[in-house]
């Protein structure tokens, strides 16, 4: 993809990475968060600064803050003004950059919310914000300095809403805390969203690697509520006042459901300390989605629940891409050029599949590998777990594309619903982040 911009190449002006002892020096123990547009269209991008807001709580990392190759198609780097020192650091990705590979895309020019959270900063920082331009190279979009005495940064304290505390085993900065908001639940509506809300958060739980970590994850329940039940459906012709705005038929796809208010959803998050969003939308109706460090919607009583709503999270969690393909197309088949080595760890087009799983494969794998000829290996949805790792090969068809992609295993949560679990391959990517945002575990 070609993009014409403001675009400067970053070069690297520092490298020592932050101690959790140094949190302290440069933080405090709120976010600072920074709401940006992402406009533009197939061929040219923007990032326009909206606001910064001072929120009352960091449920973050306060170690590990200075990965130096993180996932997403972008990322953010805040580094202390004065010594020019990476403090903090983290991937991301928006649905803008989705939106970018539809067809509507080239014909008209769209803008979408996005925003990044960090520590919010003891000294002058800045912050920039980069999109990634090869497997670890990166041009700068946007960057501007923030002075934590700005009397325009927004400092607007606890959001009065409903909040249930679902699980806490652990606290908030040795734990993943994940934020459940509701979607089209009515005030009437709100002990019916807290019981669907601790089911979801029993879902992921009980699905491993998560549930070897319980002891380290945080549910919280926020009651965003809707002056209409249900949730908006285009294809219907039906539109509801909901809190979050959120519709399926995202993008022309029907099961696609996303919701484009993400400034009001992390107003609704910050009432907690948070690492990840889920959104949890009243409704029946198969469907979600699921993007890097942005959010997940899940549908709360759609066929195929638990899976549906742990292979979302599996998106907005650890990055892991789609490892599904339909001969006919996607909505989204073009989102990964096949001239290049794809960030997200589960797919690969073998352009550097060094960086992938290439190291963990059994000896004498053939590439790409066949599927299995017994009929139970070649219907994944029947493999059990201690089959799956051994079956670790590099199979054709992921990523939307039916040629040139390919994926760890036969089957996997980021394929079909019948999948018994996670693929080896997305399983360490899952434990990967659960380490980061959990300290050293
Ligand atoms: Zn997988």
């Amino acid at each position: 993809m070609k993009v014409n911009l403001i675009f400067i190449i970053f070069l690297g002006l520092w490298v020592a990475p932050l101690t959790a002892q140094q949190y302290d020096q440069f933080f405090t123990t709120q976010s600072c968060r920074v709401d940006v547009h992402f406009s533009g269209n197939t061929r040219e991008m923007n990032v326009y600064l909206e606001k910064i807001k001072q929120e009352p709580y960091w449920g973050g990392r306060v170690s590990d803050l200075t990965p130096m190759n993180v996932p997403g198609d972008f990322r953010f780097t805040v580094t202390d003004s004065a010594t020019n020192q990476l403090i903090y650091t983290d991937g991301f990705n928006t649905l803008f950059r989705e939106w970018q590979t539809t067809p509507e895309a080239e014909k008209v020019n769209k803008s979408f919310e996005n925003t990044v959270v960090f520590p919010f900063p003891k000294t002058t920082v800045r912050l920039c914000i980069e999109r990634r331009t090869g497997f670890n190279s990166w041009e700068l979009l946007l960057a501007v300095m923030i002075r934590p005495d700005d009397a325009l940064i927004q400092r607007t304290g606890k959001l009065k809403v409903p909040v249930k505390v679902l699980r806490k085993p652990s606290q908030p900065s040795e734990a993943v805390d994940i934020a459940i908001i509701g979607e089209g639940y009515t005030a009437g509506e709100l002990k019916k969203f807290y019981r669907e809300a601790d089911r979801l958060a029993g879902y992921i739980v009980s699905h491993e690697p998560f549930k070897t970590y319980k002891s380290r994850l945080n549910f919280y329940a926020v009651g965003a509520l809707s002056n209409e039940t249900g949730v908006s459906k285009p294809h219907e012709g039906k539109w509801k006042n909901s809190a979050l705005g959120a519709h399926y038929h995202t993008f022309y796809s029907p099961r696609y459901l996303t919701s484009p208010r993400h400034f009001l959803i992390r107003d609704y998050a910050s009432a907690v300390p948070y690492d990840a969003i889920y959104i949890l939308v009243n409704t029946d109706e198969y469907g979600g989605g699921g993007i890097y460090n942005f959010y997940a919607l899940t549908s709360a009583r759609g066929r195929d629940a638990r899976a549906v709503t742990v292979h979302e999270f599996g998106h907005s969690f650890a990055g892991l891409a789609d490892e599904y393909f339909y001969e006919g197309g996607d909505a989204l088949d073009g989102m990964y050029p096949l001239h290049e080595e794809p960030w997200e760890p589960n797919i690969t087009t073998l352009k550097h599949f060094e960086h992938k799983w290439l190291a963990d494969l059994p000896e004498g794998t053939p590439v790409p590998t066949p599927l299995p000829e017994d009929s139970a290996a070649a219907n994944p949805a029947a493999v059990p777990a201690s089959q799956s790792t051994s079956l670790l090969g590099v199979y054709e068809g992921g990523g939307y594309k039916t040629k040139g992609i390919y994926r760890p295993t036969p089957d996997c949560r980021m394929k079909t619903n019948k999948a018994a679990e996670f693929c080896p391959v997305c399983v360490k990517a899952v434990e990967a982040r659960i380490r980061l945002l959990t300290g050293a575990l």
